[in-house]
């Protein structure tokens, strides 16, 4: 008996074997069936077209030189490719891989067949290294670094996203998981990581997707007997990035295809970055082994922004829209916005499109409607000690004096005010209001609540003072 395809094969796989990690061999080579030996050229078969890319780009001199010690100088490589459908069937990937005849490949570099039932790839060795699948990145160029503005509450995750993106997979920031609440950046921070990666090495792989959508993908590639296209797929990624993977909890097996992905892109030095709406820590029902995988690189956490830094994000975003807009208008946005860089934005964005529709100049008064409407839902509950300390600031005296029990005119209107708001803010009874603000009992706080009722529609003065503090609570 003479050579056959599969002793060609076998003497070419203990080759490879011995020259690359047991890990690849096992991803990339043990799939893969020898079929056809004619001449001096042998055919394999791959599962699918991902990966003939993947022994195309990584492994081709490999190959070659394991096939020329078996076949001699003119030997020839011919793949197969397995499948069951025809490509124009493979939904999950349609998206992010053009078809030959878009994205600039030209037909003639393009000589994968794409409707044949039993395709032939032509020989690698004459077109070598050959690319023809473009990954779209999926990028939002508007996320990027230069307008993702610093400030003490995004620092470390900025700075981390920096360093990755100078050197992908090159950090011990692998993965890089930002997390934080929503609004705060997380998307805009993973695209602006994305972006600048793409800036520095347009030749990597790039790809942002949500984790939603990799479910549904996932799903997707179940139903049509395509998973190990999407594993395949996946592992050619050189950054991936993925959205909100909280949305993974309790989705086992998505979780577990993911795993395998990460751990297979991990290996080889890719680059994974995550965001989520919370720590590692707090995540519910994502799996202990994933939950582990996350916290080998870097958690970064996005914090609520402070004052100076919503200022400047609002300056920047009337500066690049180029609209003016009083001082204390920003400054009332601002500091009456906390939690929610989404919200900040919005309310300026409103209030842009007021002032110029309306052509109405923009007033402090305006600026309070459309801040309402934004931080409604999001008011929080403020205390009873807070509303003391507030008013006690207003009228320049500290809580001590104001809960004093001094019959001083003025102090004992502030101490009213104080009851007043306390009721009116608060859910706190009229009795417990008494007894936080200076031992008084429910009795005295009806009164005072009557009494600065009374006021403000007879006193100018007092109601000034109402307006004011009802501003600060708001
Ligand atoms: P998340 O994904 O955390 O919910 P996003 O990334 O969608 O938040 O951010 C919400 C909005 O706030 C976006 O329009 C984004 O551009 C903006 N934003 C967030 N952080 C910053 C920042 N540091 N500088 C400028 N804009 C920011
Ligand atoms: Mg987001």
């Amino acid at each position: 008996m003479g050579v056959t395809a599969i002793s060609v094969w076998n003497n070419c796989l203990a080759f490879i074997q011995d020259n690359i990690q047991p890990q690849a061999f096992k991803t990339w080579f043990e799939p893969i069936k020898p079929v056809k030996l004619a001449d001096n050229a042998l055919s394999i078969q791959v599962p699918s077209k991902f990966f003939y890319e993947w022994l195309e780009e990584h492994y081709v001199k490999l190959l070659k030189v394991a096939l020329t010690k078996e076949l001699g100088e003119n030997a020839k490589l011919v793949y197969v490719i397995k499948m069951e459908n025809t490509y124009g069937n493979r939904e999950p990937f349609t998206e992010q891989i053009p078809s030959s005849n878009r994205g600039g490949v030209s037909s003639q570099e393009m000589d994968v067949p794409i409707k044949s039932k039993n395709p032939e790839l032509k020989n690698p060795f004459v077109i070598p290294g050959i690319r023809n699948i473009k990954i779209e990145s999926q990028l939002n160029p508007n996320y990027n670094f230069d307008n993702f503005l610093e400030g003490d509450s995004n620092r470390l995750a900025r700075s981390a996203g920096m360093a990755v993106a100078n050197k992908p997979g090159g950090t011990s920031f692998n993965p890089l998981l930002i997390f934080g609440g929503v609004g705060l950046g997380k998307t805009h921070l993973a695209h602006a990581i994305g972006v600048e990666i793409k800036d520095k090495y347009p030749e990597r792989t790039v790809l942002y997707i949500s984790a939603e959508k990799f479910t549904q993908q996932y799903i997707e590639s179940v139903k049509k007997n395509t998973r190990n296209d999407f594993i395949h797929f996946y592992q050619l990624i050189d950054v991936l990035i993925i959205d909100d993977v909280q949305f993974l909890s309790g989705k086992s097996g998505t979780q577990d295809v993911f795993f395998h992905i990460f751990n297979h892109l991990h290996q080889n030095g890719k680059q994974v970055i995550l965001t989520s709406d919370k720590a590692p820590v707090d995540m519910q029902d994502i799996e202990q082994r994933l939950l582990s995988r996350f916290k080998w690189g870097l958690s970064a956490e996005l914090q609520n922004p402070d004052y100076e830094t919503r200022i400047s994000i609002l300056r920047n975003k009337l500066y690049r829209d180029g609209v003016e807009m009083p001082d204390d208008i920003v400054e009332y946005v601002a500091k009456h916005i906390k939690t929610n860089i989404r919200e900040l934005e919005g309310a300026i964005i409103s209030l842009i499109a007021q002032s110029s529709f309306n052509k109405k100049e923009v007033t402090l008064e305006l600026a309070q409607q459309v801040v309402e409407k934004f931080v409604k839902n999001t008011k929080r509950e403020v205390s009873i000690d807070y509303i003391q300390k507030v008013v006690s600031d207003y009228f320049e005296m500290d809580v001590a004096t104001l809960q004093s029990k001094t019959r001083k005119r003025h102090i004992v209107q502030a101490r009213q005010l104080a009851m007043f708001f306390a009721k009116k803010f608060t859910k706190a009874s009229l009795a417990s209001i008494g007894s936080q603000i200076g031992k008084r009992d429910h009795a005295t706080v009806l009164h005072a609540c009557k009494t600065v009722d009374n006021l403000a529609e007879t006193d100018k003065q007092f109601r000034k003072y109402i307006e004011d503090l009802t501003k600060k609570f708001s």
